[in-house]
């Protein structure tokens, strides 16, 4: 069975201070509540600026908490300004890249193309990656909803192979609940893991399907977590706002 994964991504919020302050509140909070890492799986995706602080950190305590990067180049090196190579991002002991979050599909240049190079840098380099997925509230409003997010993963994975795939962690993240307080409801979530669990069972087998852990996104709460995650597929969340508090992320994992 699949361990729920907590994943906190931070955006463009926190620095390496920050940062280094917040692990050492939230492992301390964890601490406190004897909470059971092998129960759920916490990790945290800070600015590639606080990557190098979070590493020393969890090096040196030993902690168990896992962390990641929010973007990452589809090309290895070379005369790319600004860019970050996976390889520089897995050498800093990252286990995850957040790849095609809504916000970047929508500030830069990231079409499904771009993305499907985004999964397989993630994958050569050794990583997970987190492929977010999710509609706007006008595909909602039409009622392809599910055909639309589906379509999204489809589209990203059908050229992996079996062992790629299983690789994959998807986020079900619709963009209208991104930020907004109008979380999706238990029902609606599941409902979307589950047509994208289908999909991925007819692409990859069912070994695969039952292998992949499939995430909520959008306005995930302490108030909200408990419902959301009885839900049979969905398998944990990727958190905004309400992971920028270690108080509160660590309340949500003591939930989860
Ligand atoms: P919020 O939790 O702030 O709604 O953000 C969700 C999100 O985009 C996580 O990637």
């Amino acid at each position: 069975s699949r361990i729920p994964l907590l994943a906190g991504n931070w955006k463009m919020n926190l620095d390496h201070l920050e940062a280094t302050y917040f692990v050492q509140k939230l492992v301390w909070l964890l601490r406190d509540a004897r909470f059971d890492y092998s129960r759920c799986e916490i990790a945290l995706m800070p600015s590639f600026t606080s990557l190098r602080s979070v590493q020393v950190l969890v090096e040196a305590d030993k902690l168990k908490i896992r962390y990641g990067a929010q973007a990452v180049s589809v090309t290895t090196q070379g005369a790319f300004t600004g860019d970050v190579s996976a390889d520089m991002i897995a050498h800093l002991g990252c286990s995850y890249v957040i790849v095609g979050h809504s916000e970047r599909r929508k500030y830069h240049p990231e079409d499904d193309v771009n993305i499907v190079d985004q999964v397989r840098a993630v994958l050569a380099a050794g990583m997970q990656p987190i492929l977010c997925v999710g509609e706007s509230f006008e595909e909602r409003r039409q009622g392809i909803e599910l055909d639309f997010a589906v379509g999204q993963v489809h589209d990203v994975t059908r050229d992996l192979s079996d062992k790629e795939a299983a690789k994959l962690i998807i986020a079900y993240e619709p963009v209208w609940a991104i930020g907004t307080g109008m979380v999706a409801t238990p029902d609606t979530a599941q409902q979307a893991a589950k047509a994208i669990r289908d999909d991925l069972g007819e692409m990859f087998g069912p070994a695969v399907a039952d292998t992949v852990r499939i995430l909520y996104g959008g306005s995930v709460s302490s108030k909200n977590a408990t419902h959301l995650i009885g839900e049979p597929d969905v398998d944990g969340f990727l958190i905004g706002g309400a992971s920028l508090d270690p108080d509160e992320l660590a309340k949500i994992a003591r939930l989860t």
